[in-house]
């Protein structure tokens, strides 16, 4: 396991896979930081309430909760 968390995005909250983004590739924002906690993988938004309920429209690996 890497020792140095991943940083999210707090707009879409994805996680990202670089760990020197400063801006995040799914959005575009810059709003990223490594403050964030539970981590779900979702593999079809649409079958998936915990997507529904986050909002997800696209598969991706994402944080429960961003600070
Ligand atoms: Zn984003």
């Amino acid at each position: 396991m890497p020792t140095k968390k991943r940083l999210a995005c707090r707009d879409c909250l994805r996680v990202l896979n670089d760990k020197k983004a400063e801006t995040c590739p799914a959005c575009g924002s810059a709003s990223i930081t490594d403050d964030w906690s539970g981590y779900v993988v979702i593999i079809h938004p649409q079958q998936s309430d915990v997507a529904q309920i986050m909002g997800i429209n696209e598969p991706g690996q994402y944080a429960l909760k961003v600070r």
